[in-house]
């Protein structure tokens, strides 16, 4: 379309300057040819006159009279069939007439005709500048075609004006001559115009249509990611704007995902960066096929790509993140070999008025926690997380400072035998302490511990700290120690269990390792020779929070665990159904029992669910009813004042004993 326009512009412009050029030039020839016809007529009327003065004898007494004598009849006569003259008017200097050529018999007939006054003539008599007409004669019959009529001069031999002569002179065969001569220009001029004038008008066309075809390219070039075809970072951001634009009109919100291929480097180094680049082709291309026609993808650098998603749902955005995630992760086959790699997405839907940059950074930020939360995860941004972000950063900032100054701290929580309420040892719990008295909860700091890898090192001092304490406990009490799943992927928890142990010269008998089952779900050979080994030093291995997870009798078989230990959210459903808790628990502990296992309650806080828990043959028990997390210090009074309540009421026992 814009190609037919770019040459039908000039083409029409061309065509119109033409058509004006030809009826100039066809104008300008027809005066041409008048004005020559005239010169010529003029010139040879002059020569016409010369003629005549000189050949016609006594030419003043003709004007005087008008009668011409034989003699100068015959002459007139030779005269008139001189050159292309055909008839002449002779005046005298008062404007009447003297003689007619073709009249001059006529003229006593003519009579009163003769001395009209001619003014043209007297004019011409006395400025000397001759008057010339041109005349169509197709119309009259003595005339010929075209004809001059030319008022000049008459002079005696002389040299005296002595009147005026009109000259009629046949123009037709010379006008025809110059008029063919100006009508070869007449084609000719316009011709080579149009040929001047086309010739550019070809090259600027043709350079006109160069110069679009290659603003064309540059757009292309300026527009999109040459590695991918998808918009780059610019565009992207353009259209998404006119987006925001339009949402006024959209009946859902605008969605934004950025995407972020994981371990890009380790693909590139993998792979060679051809590999790499295909693995990026290959996102591209994976987004491009599960988006709406309407949807916009570009690439932000790197390994950035971002989605824009107009007028769309929730539903529909999750499910095209979803699709977008799985589809990616697909191997990707090239050069003989399997590229395998995974995305981090942050989803974030923007509904009522905001900006593209807010919208962007929500997703942004999204993108962000979902790299934290774990490769492969698609994160939608929540109201706050901004502030999470930035407690994050604090939090993280309080570990590695608590670490390296060692301001963690562990508090110890009896447990307890449920007949006897002896305190049969103690589970450390991890504080890091915060502003004053305050403490941030392990639930909130361990995992950010171990997204950022600081776990390892936590771990081990809480090992070594956890058994110097035990080391001043009475045999036979045990310390029981929180293990995080990650502290089995370095494979070098064996040793520093065992460093601890013969540091402080403690049993391992009296050692317990609390393991959750999200260890065991990677069903990996490392942690099962981790647990062996850890078994076979003769340390007790608790499956902790049973019941919470999982739940798998398979993993309980596998690893021969030595103690199972009931979630407290257990204990908090017998507010709801305590026949159906009770019942749930028993078979806990049976199942337990039957598997060789000791059987632990968390969270016991009351009487009721102490006699409860009794009664159904749980071997030891922990929670507030017995203790609540203490410092090192209220353990060792705890163990005294414990031992001691024992030792009198095994004294008060006696004497009945005595009796019996
Ligand atoms: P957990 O292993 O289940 O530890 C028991 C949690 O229950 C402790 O919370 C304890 O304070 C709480 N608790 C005990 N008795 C009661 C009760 O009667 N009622 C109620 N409501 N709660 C009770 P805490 O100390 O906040 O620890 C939370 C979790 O943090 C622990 O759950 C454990 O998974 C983790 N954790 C604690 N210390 C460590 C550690 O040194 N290493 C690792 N990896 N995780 C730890
Ligand atoms: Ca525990
Ligand atoms: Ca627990």
């Amino acid at each position: 379309m814009s190609q037919l326009r770019a040459f039908l512009v000039p083409f029409l412009m061309v065509t119109s300057i033409m058509a004006a050029l030809v009826t100039g030039v066809h104008y300008a020839v027809n005066a041409s040819v008048i004005k020559s016809t005239k010169q010529e007529a003029a010139q040879k009327a002059r020569q016409w006159i010369v003629y005549f003065s000189n050949n016609i004898p006594n030419i003043e007494n003709l004007i005087e009279t008008g009668d011409p004598s034989v003699k100068q009849m015959e002459l007139i006569q030779n005269a008139v069939a001189f050159g292309d003259v055909f008839r002449f008017k002779l005046f005298r200097p008062d404007g009447t007439i003297a003689t007619i050529s073709d009249e001059m018999q006529f003229r006593a007939e003519k009579g009163s005709a003769w001395s009209k006054i001619n003014k043209k003539a007297i004019a011409v008599f006395k400025t000397g500048v001759a008057n010339i007409s041109v005349n169509d004669g197709t119309k009259k019959p003595d005339r010929p075609d075209l004809y001059v009529e030319a008022y000049v001069r008459a002079f005696a031999p002389d040299g005296k004006v002595i009147g005026v002569l009109e000259i009629y002179v046949d123009q037709t065969a010379s006008a025809s001559i110059i008029k063919i001569n100006f009508s070869k220009l007449e084609v000719l001029l316009p011709l080579l115009c149009a040929i001047a004038y086309l010739i550019p008008s070809l090259l600027y066309v043709r350079r006109n249509e160069q110069a679009r075809q290659a603003e064309v390219a540059v757009r292309k070039l300026s527009e999109f990611d040459t590695l991918t075809g998808v918009f780059n970072r610019r565009a992207f951001s353009l259209r998404l704007e006119e987006a925001f634009d339009l949402r006024e009109e959209f009946s859902s919100g605008i969605g934004v995902i950025f995407i972020d291929v994981d371990d890009f480097k380790i693909i590139n180094d993998e792979n060679g960066h051809a590999g790499g680049d295909a693995f990026l082709r290959h996102v591209a291309h994976k987004i491009s096929h599960n988006i709406r026609e309407s949807d916009i993808v570009g690439r932000f650098g790197g390994d950035e790509f971002v989605i824009g998603l107009p007028d769309i749902d929730h539903h529909e955005l999750i499910a095209i993140a979803r699709r977008v995630l799985a589809e990616v992760s697909l191997p990707l086959d090239h050069d003989g070999r399997t590229i395998s790699g995974g995305l981090s997405l942050g989803v974030y839907l923007s509904c009522g008025k905001q900006t593209t940059d807010a919208a962007l950074r929500a997703a942004d930020l999204a993108l962000y926690h979902a790299k934290e939360t774990g490769k492969g995860s698609m994160v939608e941004y929540f109201e706050g997380m901004e502030r999470a972000m930035i407690e994050r950063r604090v939090l993280e900032k309080k570990l590695r400072h608590a670490l390296k100054e060692s301001l963690f701290e562990l508090n110890y929580q009896p447990l307890t035998d449920p007949d006897t309420k002896q305190i049969l040892g103690f589970e450390a719990l991890l504080r890091l302490p915060d502003d004053g008295d305050n403490y941030v909860g392990p639930d909130v700091f361990v995992p950010v511990a171990e997204e950022i890898g600081l776990i390892n090192e936590i771990g081990a001092w809480t090992l070594n700290e956890a058994i110097a304490t035990a080391c001043e406990w009475p045999e036979p009490l045990f310390i029981s120690i929180n293990l995080s799943a990650k502290q089995f992927e370095t494979g070098d928890l064996v040793d520093t269990i065992r460093n601890a142990l013969s540091s402080s010269r403690f049993r391992a008998q009296r050692l317990e390792l609390e393991v959750t089952e999200s260890l065991l779900i990677s069903d990996s050979a490392m942690v099962e020779e981790q647990i062996n080994q850890l078994k076979s030093m003769g340390i007790s291995i608790a499956m902790d929070d049973f019941g919470t997870g999982y739940s798998s009798l398979g993993y309980l078989w596998k690893y021969g665990f030595d103690k199972l230990k009931i979630d407290r959210s257990f204990l908090e459903g017998f507010n709801v159904d305590a026949t159906r808790q009770k019942d749930i628990i028993e078979t806990i502990v049976m199942l337990g029992h039957k598997m060789g296992m000791k059987v632990t309650a968390e969270g016991v806080e009351n009487s009721e669910q102490h006699s409860i828990l009794t009664e159904l043959k749980c071997d030891q028990l922990q929670g507030f009813l017995f203790g609540r997390p203490m410092s090192a210090s209220d353990a060792a009074l705890a163990i005294k004042n414990c031992n001691e309540a024992n030792k009198k009421a095994m004294e008060e026992k006696q004497p009945d004993s005595e009796v019996a």
